[in-house]
């Protein structure tokens, strides 16, 4: 390995753990690595004296001739290491911060600041078995944009936003999945009570408002709910939770279903 694939090996690791994460890492790191290199050149420095003076060619007497080395080499060794891994640690911590920064942004759905497709679905691989998944969808959106313009639509769109994110606290995911399509995998609770929950969700969007301007305006979704534990795959989870969404708009919109496999083969659909 060379010494250049070497340091950017290093310089990798260091980005991917976050050692750098803070200035104070660094400033830590470069006194550590300072103090080591300093004891190793004072410990180099005082055998190099002792061998020269042992083979008769240290021109000096021993004691003030290893003082002014190990002075020397103590200062010219702190200063030249704490500088040069002071610097490279601060542009590892540079790219350490607009690696994570990148990395938010590539989650982040940027009208509603909700997590996007990509990160939910990525969340979902990670989250327990026990657990619904939910898709929510505006009821109508295309009329909300018709008839008071796209841009009481994107409010529209960031008040559910905020009602979802308020209704399902941290240990929930909610994101942003399409235009007018949220995706949240409820998780802990039993499942009649993540039902209320969505339930609960649904009452939320349609008690709030867009805002002044449109006070007549009314915004509700419906929702398709299924039981993760029922699916092997997201796929499957997921068509069992749009199947149920479905339903909820072929029956009226405005309402939550949850998706029964056993009712389903039958032909219906639990609300
Ligand atoms: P349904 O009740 O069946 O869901 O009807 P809908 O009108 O909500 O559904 P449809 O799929 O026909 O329309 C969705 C509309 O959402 C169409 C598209 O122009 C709009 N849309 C998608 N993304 C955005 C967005 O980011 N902002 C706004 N304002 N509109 C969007
Ligand atoms: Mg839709
Ligand atoms: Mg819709």
């Amino acid at each position: 390995m060379t010494i250049r694939s070497a340091i950017d090996q290093r310089v990798r690791q260091a980005c991917e753990i976050n050692r750098f994460e803070h200035k104070d890492q660094v400033l830590r790191f470069a006194a550590k690595m300072a103090t080591v290199v300093t004891i190793v050149a004072d410990i180099l420095n005082l055998a190099a004296h002792v061998s020269l003076n042992a083979l008769g060619l240290l021109p000096y007497a021993l004691v003030p001739a290893a003082v002014v080395g190990l002075v020397i080499s103590t200062v010219v060794a702190s200063v030249l290491t704490f500088s040069v891994v002071y610097v490279i640690g601060l542009a590892i911590h540079r790219l350490t911060i607009s690696r994570a920064m990148f990395e938010r942004l590539s989650r982040t759905d940027m009208l509603s600041g909700l997590l996007n497709r990509r990160a939910f679905v990525d969340e979902v691989s990670r989250a327990p078995q026990d657990a619904s998944l939910v898709l929510f969808d505006i009821d109508r959106f295309k009329l909300i944009n018709d008839n008071y313009g796209h841009d009481v639509g994107d409010r529209a769109i960031v008040m559910v936003s905020k009602q979802l994110a308020a209704a399902l606290s941290e240990k929930h995911i909610v994101a942003r999945i399409g235009g007018e399509e949220f995706a949240a995998l409820i998780v802990e609770l039993t499942p009649t009570q993540r039902l209320a929950l969505v339930e609960r969700c649904r009452q939320m969007i349609e008690a709030s408002k867009v805002g002044d301007d449109v006070a007549q305006l009314r915004v509700t979704v419906s929702a398709g709910i299924a039981e993760r534990g029922s699916h092997d795959t997201f796929q499957s989870l997921f068509i069992a939770s749009d199947r149920a969404l479905y339903l909820a708009k072929a029956s009226g919109r405005n309402r939550v279903v949850h998706f029964d496999p056993i009712q389903e083969s039958m032909g219906k659909t639990s609300e």
